[in-house]
């Protein structure tokens, strides 16, 4: 209909100049009109992922807030104080639940009374889900009579919670639910408490207010809280509930397509339109953006100020949910720096620290709006590229991310020099399944490395099978772990003249069905990735009480992975383990490594003040491998020093290890520590060492982990141990075979 102003122009002119102008102006306005229908389309997708990327961040936001208060709050009244006025005026009600049969509600002012709590019984089992795992490593079963001395000191009163949305017949809410330690229960007057798991659980009426501060820090119009998707195509919706709860935030979409399409009244308009369409797009991104900024502090890490893991995921949630609707796909990438570990080493903590930020602030740099950047720890980021279909679209992208960490950073006026390598995996391409995504960018990460580093990687589909059977021995160890697959041997630790048995350390094999003994080397860091190390560690722990419990006078060690130690429940295990076992603390020896300490140090000088409180010893183990600095060991109350076998291994061939051994075993003597040479083999370290003044030894020397009846036949001979045997002084075919069996 636009058309005959320019066929009227076309009348009046004459000239052949002007038909031929007419004709390519309308051709051109016909291509337009065609692209821009395209354009639209594709704006519309990418403004609604946006949006909904950023609805994620404010809501999750809001609960995390949320989450803080009650937790504080739960604080407050633990210690006899009334909830504090934030928590009156934002909460409905407050309940205290008991969780150790179901989940029913309890009669305790000042909480509210239980018959309020039905309307929110369904909703509050769907958010349980996160933290269950937290009440059930750290909070399950009773605490023994004999804990009052302070022992439980190193716990928070109230373990983090979690919060979600939930929709009940009285309309939407926000719940938050937080766990209560058995420090928390400590202070709830009934009888029966310590022998209970409860909760604190808070319910919030979504009221507008709530709504319309999440859409203006999110910048979008008219949002509500719905049960169900609207069939409306004016309307989007991003999923927010807890598994299985359908909770959806919907809004009016910011159409910036149609906008553009709208504003074509004419040629020239429509051209100025076009601009001024995508310019103030742009802007309102900035803008948008800016807000985002304020509200995304809950999901921030701390360290660089860019998204955390838990906002990652979140949103990572809401591109799939958009690619499953039709929208385009989107990449993902798992960066991980090549030479962190030496800068952090060579220059310090601090420097380190700053590198990351350094490194965060340039690949934002690389990144469009609709993109992401995340920090998962560490030195590990995870990028979300939108608008993906093909790895070509990401190639350009991953370039120029290796590009841009090559060039120098400039550290204090240090010059440090990194590089990065990179794994992709593309929605829907490779999956539309979150777990299934990530894990193929990570083999895909594997094989950058792999490849060299400094380079990237995309998943390729013969990978599948690999990932499969990655997965396939997750599950195993998974079931390993449940089903009694794993086994414990001891290895004897020794007096200085190899004679006497001292104590064991208890080292744990996995019998595969399959594939024979493995050894922990291949599947603790598993364990560790998987989330199945808390399970391990206590198995290991009980078992290792329980068989030492036949071996009177001999000290068991146990060794403890750092994820393990700063787990909040992790004092209030051992203890457990030992009321249940009955186990004299006296005689348990955890071997912490310098990682446990590096990370927070002011937690784990509180769980280690705990630990020896209740007598348990503390040793430090691979001594000399890590950061190894004296700080440590003056500040932490550690009883016993393990040089790492390293040392010992290279002795011969470098003086200089012997320096190294020479000196910490002086050190260690004169801080009053029990000093231990582990992976002693030869008769030339056994004699080095005892005339350096070592107190225990530990090698093949004397012997390989062995099975626990073996260590019941050296105590039935008084603990008296067979002649070392040195491998140096044995055949060959007899240091295969004692090295085999170690495995
Ligand atoms: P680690 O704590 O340093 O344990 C000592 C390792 O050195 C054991 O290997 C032991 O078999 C080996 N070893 C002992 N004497 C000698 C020797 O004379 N020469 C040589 N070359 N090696 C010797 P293993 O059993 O394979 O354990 C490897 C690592 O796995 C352990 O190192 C420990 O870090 C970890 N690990 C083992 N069991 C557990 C567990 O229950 N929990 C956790 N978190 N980690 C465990
Ligand atoms: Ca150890
Ligand atoms: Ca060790």
């Amino acid at each position: 209909m636009r058309l005959p102003s320019f066929s009227k122009r076309n009348e009046t002119g004459q000239s052949q100049g002007l038909v031929t102008i007419s004709l390519i102006t309308s051709l051109t306005l016909v291509c337009m009109v065609l692209v821009l229908a395209w354009g639209r389309a594709n704006h519309n997708q990418e403004a609604e992922l946006f949006d909904g990327n950023r609805l994620v961040a404010a809501a999750s936001s809001e609960l995390l807030a949320q989450s803080r208060l009650l937790k504080d709050s739960v604080e407050e009244m633990l210690d006899g104080h009334a909830p504090p006025e934030t928590a009156r005026s934002t909460f409905q009600n407050i309940f205290l639940l008991d969780l150790t049969d179901g989940v029913s509600a309890a009669r305790l002012p000042p909480f509210a009374a239980p018959e309020a709590f039905e309307d929110f019984k369904a909703g509050a089992i769907g958010v349980l889900g996160p933290i269950r795992g937290q009440l059930t490593s750290g909070l399950r079963g009773a605490v023994g009579s004999d804990t009052g001395n302070g022992a439980g000191q190193g716990l928070a009163k109230t373990i983090s919670g979690s919060s979600n949305f939930i929709m009940t017949d009285r309309g939407g809410f926000a719940v938050s639910i937080v766990p209560l330690s058995e420090a928390g229960r400590l202070g709830l007057p009934m009888t029966d408490a310590r022998n209970r798991m409860y909760a604190v659980f808070a319910v919030r009426p979504i009221a507008d207010t709530f709504l319309t501060r999440i859409a203006r820090n999110s910048g979008v119009a008219t949002l509500s809280l719905v049960k169900a998707p609207s069939t409306d195509p004016a309307a989007s919706d991003v999923p927010i509930g807890a598994d299985g709860q359908d909770v959806f935030l919907e809004w009016r979409a910011d159409r910036p397509g149609d906008r553009l399409l709208g504003n074509i009244g004419s040629m020239l308009v429509s051209f100025a339109a076009l601009f001024a369409g995508l310019l103030a797009y742009r802007s309102t991104l900035k803008l948008a953006d800016a807000e985002l900024t304020a509200t995304r502090l809950a999901g921030q890490d701390a360290l660089s100020g860019i998204p955390n893991r838990l906002l990652f995921t979140r949103v990572l949630d809401n591109a799939i949910g958009h690619a499953q609707r039709g929208g385009r796909g989107f990449a993902l990438l798992y960066l991980d720096l090549d030479r962190f570990k030496s800068v952090n080493d060579t220059f310090g903590h601090d420097v380190g620290d700053k590198m990351i930020i350094a490194v965060a602030q340039r690949l934002q740099a690389k990144l469009r709006a609709t993109d992401m950047v995340a920090r998962f720890g560490g030195d590990e980021f995870a990028i979300l590229q939108s608008g993906v279909g093909s790895p070509a679209d990401c190639e350009v992208l991953a370039e120029r991310l290796l590009a841009t960490l090559r060039e120098p950073f400039d550290l204090d006026g240090e010059e440090a020099l990194i590089g990065c390598s990179i794994g992709i995996s593309i929605c829907p391409r490779d999956s539309s399944d979150r777990e299934v995504l990530m894990r193929c960018a990570d083999l895909a990460l594997y094989n950058a490395k792999r490849a060299g580093r400094n380079r990237f990687a995309f998943f390729e589909s013969a990978l599948s099978d690999q990932v499969e059977a990655r997965r396939s021995t997750e599950e195993d160890l998974r079931i390993a772990i449940e089903n009694g697959g794993l086994e414990l041997y001891y290895q004897p630790i020794v007096s200085v003249d190899g004679r006497k048995l001292l104590a064991v350390e208890s080292l744990v094999r996995w019998r595969h069905p399959t594939k024979g003994l493995i050894p922990p080397s291949d599947f603790i860091g598993l364990a560790e990735k998987r989330g199945l190390i808390l399970q391990l560690g206590e198995w290991v722990m009980r078992r290792a009480c329980e068989d030492a419990r036949q071996w009177p006078g001999i000290r068991v060690a146990v060794n403890v992975s750092a994820i393990q130690f700063r787990h909040p429940g992790f004092v209030g295990v051992v203890q457990k383990i030992l009321n249940e076992t009955g186990f004299d603390p006296t005689r348990l020896e955890l071997e912490l490594t310098e990682t446990v300490i590096v990370e927070d140090a002011d937690g784990a000088e509180n769980a280690m003040f705990d630990l020896r409180a209740m007598g348990v010893r503390l040793a430090l183990d691979d001594f000399g491998t890590g950061y190894s600095s004296l700080i440590y060991l003056r500040r932490f109350a550690f009883d016993k020093i393990k040089i790492d076998k390293s040392f010992l291994e290279s002795m011969e061939a470098t003086g200089e290890s012997a320096i190294i051994v020479h000196s910490v075993v002086h050190l260690g003597r004169s801080l009053g520590l029990t000093v231990v040479a582990e992976g002693v083999e030869t008769s030339e370290q056994h004699r080095f060492l005892q005339a350096l003044g070592a107190h225990e030894l530990q090698g093949y020397m004397f012997s390989k982990p062995v099975q626990p009846s073996e260590i019941s036949r050296i105590c039935a001979y008084g603990g008296v141990m067979p002649e070392p045997r040195p491998l140096d002084q044995v055949g060959d075919e007899e240091v295969t075979e004692r090295l085999a069996g170690a495995a």
